[in-house]
Parts: structure tokens; sequence; C-alpha cells
């Protein structure tokens, strides 16, 4: 512990990094405390609407918000530098430029796309990670349109969208892709039959946190659209063509392919010798690294089991800021000689989107929502997401108006 006063670290500045940093500026005085929020941007950004940004639907900059515009940089001390390991041992945060240490320790670095070690899948594919990733994809669908009618050998193929996984993050991937694709046609003078969007999932049924109801919808709803939906199809292998598809190998070939198929915690808890399960860190009920006494791990880098369902909980916003509460509590219960919380999550429900006025949803204790009431209601969630991070001033910058 330095001389003056204990200096809390935070790690990643995503819903529970951000969040925790918040929270902690609520609870602590500058006396009791310096704290730290390291980011390898100068902004966050809402990674829940990353598949609006890799669909081209909306501007990167609706979807990323400056740290020092949420969080005053007068009482925080915002380091902006890729973290790249963890030494417990030494209590020290190994950084691309510089090292820092710490007496407490918040991890929440965040998701990287998991490709199970599919052969070509890392060299051939994109993945919806962040904001230059994500960019990324509609730049490359973008130019895919623009030069089709100047080629002068045709390739059909190349029209064509393949999408690798048909969780929450391929499905409303696909929706944006159902609102996108028709723009482009237009824009470029191309015949909307000639484009594909075809999504690959290995599983017998699409988004399986939704019930059967909601699902046939959600199938429905996307196949109207344009959407080709084939399930029972695991990807074996990318190659530069496209995915190798189910027991006949079958290749189906596409000018953009982006697997979203999973994912993990950072690569950093790796690289720090943490004990992985399923590429998370085990976490105490009070959110602590287990066996540690001084770290606490959040987000989409910790394995948080659900007592009730004897299962972790999936990773959402909604869960990380949760998390974020607790974490920040605890921290000032240690600094008080306190006891500490335990987490309990108070699930509110779940929204996806099919696009910008469609969805489905659970909500208010199994309330089914599906159609223009379930987009209307994403748009409240990600308005709230908002309105945590920076209040009214943030959700009138930065917030999702557009009537359907
Ligand atoms: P996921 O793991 O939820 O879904 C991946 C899908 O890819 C699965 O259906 C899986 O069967 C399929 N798949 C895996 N390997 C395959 C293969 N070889 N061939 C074909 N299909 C294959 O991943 P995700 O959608 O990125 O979501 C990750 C987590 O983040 C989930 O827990 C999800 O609920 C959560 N999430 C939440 C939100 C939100 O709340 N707004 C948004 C996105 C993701």
């Amino acid at each position: 512990m330095s001389l003056n006063k204990p200096k809390i670290v935070v790690l990643g500045a995503g819903y529970a990094g951000l969040t925790t940093t918040k929270r902690l500026l609520q609870k602590l005085s500058p006396e009791q405390a310096e704290i730290v929020l390291v980011n390898k941007h100068n902004y966050h950004y809402e990674s829940t609407w990353l598949h609006e940004v890799a669909a081209g639907t909306i501007n990167p900059n609706q979807a990323r918000v400056m740290i020092s515009d949420v969080i005053n940089p007068n009482k925080v001390r915002l380091v902006y530098d890729a973290v790249t390991k963890i030494n417990k041992d030494e209590q020290r945060v190994v950084l691309e430029n510089s090292e820092i240490e710490y007496d407490y320790l918040v991890v929440a670095l965040g998701f990287e796309s998991n490709d199970f070690g599919i052969k070509g899948m890392a060299e051939h594919a994109f993945a919806i990670e962040d904001i230059d990733s994500s960019r990324l994809i509609s730049e490359h669908i973008e130019y895919q349109f623009a030069k089709y009618n100047s080629q002068e050998n045709v390739d059909d193929d190349s029209l064509n969208i393949l999408v690798g996984g048909a969780g929450f993050t391929g499905i409303e991937f696909v929706g944006e892709l159902a609102d996108r694709i028709p723009e482009l046609c237009k824009k470029y003078d191309i015949d909307r039959n000639k484009v594909s969007i075809i999504n690959v999932e290995a599983a017998p049924s699409i988004l399986p946190m939704f019930d059967k109801e909601l699902v046939a919808y959600a199938k429905q709803s996307l196949e109207d659209r344009g959407v080709e939906i084939r399930i029972g199809a695991p990807i074996s292998e990318c190659t530069p063509e496209g995915f190798i598809v189910g027991d006949d190998k079958e290749l189906i070939k596409a000018g953009t392919v982006v697997w979203t198929g999973g994912v993990k915690g950072s690569s950093v808890l790796g690289a720090s010798g943490f004990e992985l399960t399923k590429g998370k860190v085990n976490v105490d009920s009070d959110l602590r690294m287990q066996g540690e006494e001084n770290i606490f791990v959040i987000g989409d880098c910790s394995w948080v089991w659900n007592k009730k369902a004897d299962r972790p909980y999936p990773p959402t916003g909604q869960l990380a800021m949760q998390e974020a509460d607790v974490v920040a509590a605890n921290l000032s219960a240690l600094l008080t000689n306190q006891p500490l919380t335990d987490f309990v999550f108070n699930d509110k429900g779940t929204v996806a989107s099919l696009g910008m006025s469609d969805g489905i949803g659970n909500v208010f204790d199994d309330y089914k929502l599906q159609g223009k009431a379930a987009a209307a209601m994403k748009k409240v969630v990600d308005n709230r997401s908002l309105f945590l991070m920076g209040g009214t001033k943030l959700v009138l910058k930065k917030g999702k108006f557009r009537p359907f």
C-alpha cells in the first residue's frame, strides 16, 4: 500500500469497469483512495451496439463515448494504454508503454472472439470485437458492393454475406443486415436478389436463451426479409472463399465472412497465468478471484455461478453493470473494515433486436415481447445504458430516437 492512501486500479472502461469507477467516485472521498482507470482507447464503446456498427446501420461514433466526458479526470487518473499482463504476486500491471502498481485491482477487460481453433477462422473471417473490427466489416461490405458493377469478370459470390453462429450476436447482426442490404443495393444499382445473407448454425435451433415461440417468430421475420438460416450445420473450416459446413464438407462461398460463434474473456487473463474455466476467471460470491483478497474480476472476464440455474450467468451489459455496483460497494467495505456483500443478479429481462424495427424479448418476469414493441424496448434499454454512463446529456447526444 502506498504511504498516503490505497490505490485502486480498474482495468477496462467497458460497462463493468466504467460503472465501477463511477460508483467508486460516489462512495469514496478523494482522501480514502486513489482511483486509476486504465483503458486501451480514450473512449468507452457500447459493446451491445457493435452489430449495428458492423452492419453500417449506425455511425461508429454514435456507439462510442469519450471517457473524459463521463469520468472527471481531476478525480480519477485516466491511463490510455493496453494491458498486456497482470503480475499478482508483485501487485503490478504491465501495460504496453509502462507499468502500474496497485493495492486493489478490478479486472474488467471484456471479451474477445473465440473461434475454438477452427482452421482458417482467425485468418479469413472477420469478428465483431470492438469499434475498429466492426467498422472494418461495414466498410468491407460496402466495398464489395461499390466494386461489383465495375468488375470485368462479375463474381456474384462477392456480394454474399456469410455469418457463422446464430447466437445473440449473429442473429442481431443479420437482422441489421436485412435492413442495410436493400439500402446498399439501391445506392450501387444492384438487384437485391443477387445478394445472399446466410447465417450458419451448428445447433438444431437459433437463440437458445429464448423460448420456442419467440425463436420461431425471429426465424420467420428474418427469413421474410431475405436471410437464409441454416441450422444443424457445423462449420469445420474457413477458407479464403467461405465456410466448409456439415458432414459432406459443402463450401459456402461469400465475399464477406463473419464469425459470431462465441466469445471468451480477454487474452490478458491467460497471459497472466490465471486459472481459467472456458477462458474466464472463477470468482467467489463477493466477485473476488478465488483465493485472492484484493482482486475482483467482473464482466465478460468472470465466471459467475448462478446457483439457482446451476450454470454461469450469460455475459450481458446488464450483468456487468450490476456486478460493478457490488464491486464498488465491496471495495468501499474493504477500506472501512466492513463485511463484503454477495452478488445476486436481478434479471430485468433480455431483448434481441432483429433490425431497426423488429425484435423479441423477455422482460418483467417472463413477459414476452415481439415486433415493434420489442424494438422499442431495445431502444429504451440502449438509451438507459447511456443514461447510466453519462446522464441525460449523453442520451440526447448519442441516444436512439429514430422512428421505425
Ligand atoms: P454465443 O456463444 O451465444 O453463440 C454462438 C453460436 O455459434 C451458438 O449458437 C453456437 O452453437 C454457434 N456455433 C459455435 N460453433 C459453431 C460452429 N463450428 N459452426 C456453426 N455454429 C457454431 O455467442 P455470442 O452470440 O457472441 O454471444 C456471447 C455471449 O454474449 C452470450 O452469452 C450472449 O447472450 C451475450 N450477448 C448478449 C447481448 C445482449 O444482451 N445485448 C448481445 C450479444 C451477446
